[in-house]
């Protein structure tokens, strides 16, 4: 059975040009980039060469590049950094519809000592922004908005809120693990200080990741150790990895004009394909401001685990919440903070494609799920209920 992979948003496949990339520094090319010896210093050479394809990827300078883990480790790595930076100030803003890499960091803060401001959104995951402004204040250390939202794919307006925060003396963070490869990033035009990147989001492997952090910002690294990456995070380089993620980079910077063309209309087929065949189906995030990529749609009365273990059955992957909620059956903070009804909530599917999808593919979806959503609600006794109210 083919796989037809919807999950982009959860991970990607490591793309083949990435990979031949890749495998020199696994089997020959093995040297230490600290060495002395030209053997390690030929590896040195190429992680310069990986950073620049970084930095070109949302046009940064290649020093502002440090490579991570992941996008984690990036957006821990941001908070700890302005909150070490400026030990005086109390308060840090979010959203509340962060991933949990910001969000639960947020929470051990809250826990410890700092007062936490949760900017709300609306009910199609559109940020209030003067929710935020109201709320900026001499206590502020950082403010920390994603770039898009990993479940509904809605686009915050990062340059905005930019602007105002601009000489507040409040160090501004973007998670754009989502948004990087899938919308034209450009650090310099929005001046904001830091932002996280995560490679497995972009056809890298897991295990990489990238911080930007903008020339003249206050930093203290998060990992101590070593002096790699000139002081900023101890440990020895994932040297095949970093040149993995610079390729990708230089692929996702390439690919930009189809994700934003070919995969928005595959995206958009999809979603109507959906909406028209599948009564009670219901889009979550606002309709024009969300990822190319990214259609977050729930059935009403049955729950979205039932629809993937069925739509699993044909080889479709997609994702029920976030892919790191996915396995509790509590609908996701993303869906509750949007006010989306429960009943809506728990069978919401979230389809998120890539350049390697393909038109057919969709025809597949958009031919079979209509057929699954209905066997299960015929088994669903909320339906009837639900669809005799409803009627
Ligand atoms: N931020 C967002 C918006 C994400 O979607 C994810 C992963 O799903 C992360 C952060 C975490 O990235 P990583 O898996 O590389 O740690």
């Amino acid at each position: 059975m083919d796989i037809i992979y919807m999950d982009n948003n959860a991970t990607t496949r490591v793309a083949p040009e990435v990979l031949d990339a890749m495998l020199p520094y696994l089997k020959d090319f093995y040297g230490n980039a600290s060495s002395m010896h030209s053997f390690g210093g030929s590896v040195g050479r190429e992680i310069a060469a990986a950073r620049e394809k970084v930095a070109a990827l949302i046009n940064a300078d290649p020093g502002e590049i440090i490579f991570t883990s992941c996008g984690t480790e990036s957006d821990s790595t941001a908070i700890n950094a302005a909150i070490r930076s400026n030990p005086e100030k109390k308060h840090i803003i979010t959203t509340r519809v962060e991933h949990p890499a910001i969000k639960n960091m947020y929470e051990y803060l809250a826990k410890n000592g700092y007062r936490v401001t949760w900017v709300p959104v609306d009910k199609e995951g559109v940020l209030d922004l003067g929710y935020l402004y109201s709320h900026l204040s001499e206590d502020t250390a950082i403010v920390s908005v994603m770039w898009a939202n990993n479940e509904s794919g809605v686009i915050f307006p990062i340059n905005e809120i930019a602007e105002k925060l601009r000489n507040k003396g409040i160090v501004f963070h973007s998670d754009a693990v989502q948004a990087v490869g899938k919308l034209p990033v450009d650090v310099k035009q929005t001046g904001l200080d830091m932002l996280s990147i995560s490679g497995h989001k972009i056809h890298a492997p897991k295990g990489i990741g990238a911080l930007y952090v903008k020339k003249g910002t206050k930093f203290s690294p998060f990992m101590i150790g070593g002096h790699q990456e000139k002081n900023r995070r101890g440990g020895t380089e994932n040297v095949a990895s970093i040149i993995g993620l610079g390729r990708a980079g230089e692929l996702a910077n390439n690919h930009l004009e189809e994700m934003n063309s070919r995969v928005r209309a595959m995206r958009d087929r999809l979603e109507s394909g959906l909406l028209q065949n599948i009564p009670k189906a219901l889009l979550n995030g606002k309709k024009d401001e969300r990822l190319p990529n990214t259609s977050n749609i729930s059935f009403e009365y049955i729950e979205g685990e039932a629809i993937l273990l069925m739509m699993d059955q044909l080889g479709i992957c997609a994702s029920s919440g976030s892919a790191c909620t996915s396995g509790s059956l509590e609908p996701s903070h993303v869906m509750r903070a949007m006010g989306v009804p429960f009943t809506a909530a728990h069978g919401s599917i979230r389809f998120s494609l890539s350049t390697y999808n393909t038109e057919k593919e969709v025809e597949f979806v958009v031919e079979n799920l209509p057929q699954i959503i209905d066997r299960l609600r015929k088994m669903s006794p909320f339906w009837k209920e639900g669809a005799c109210n409803l009627q």
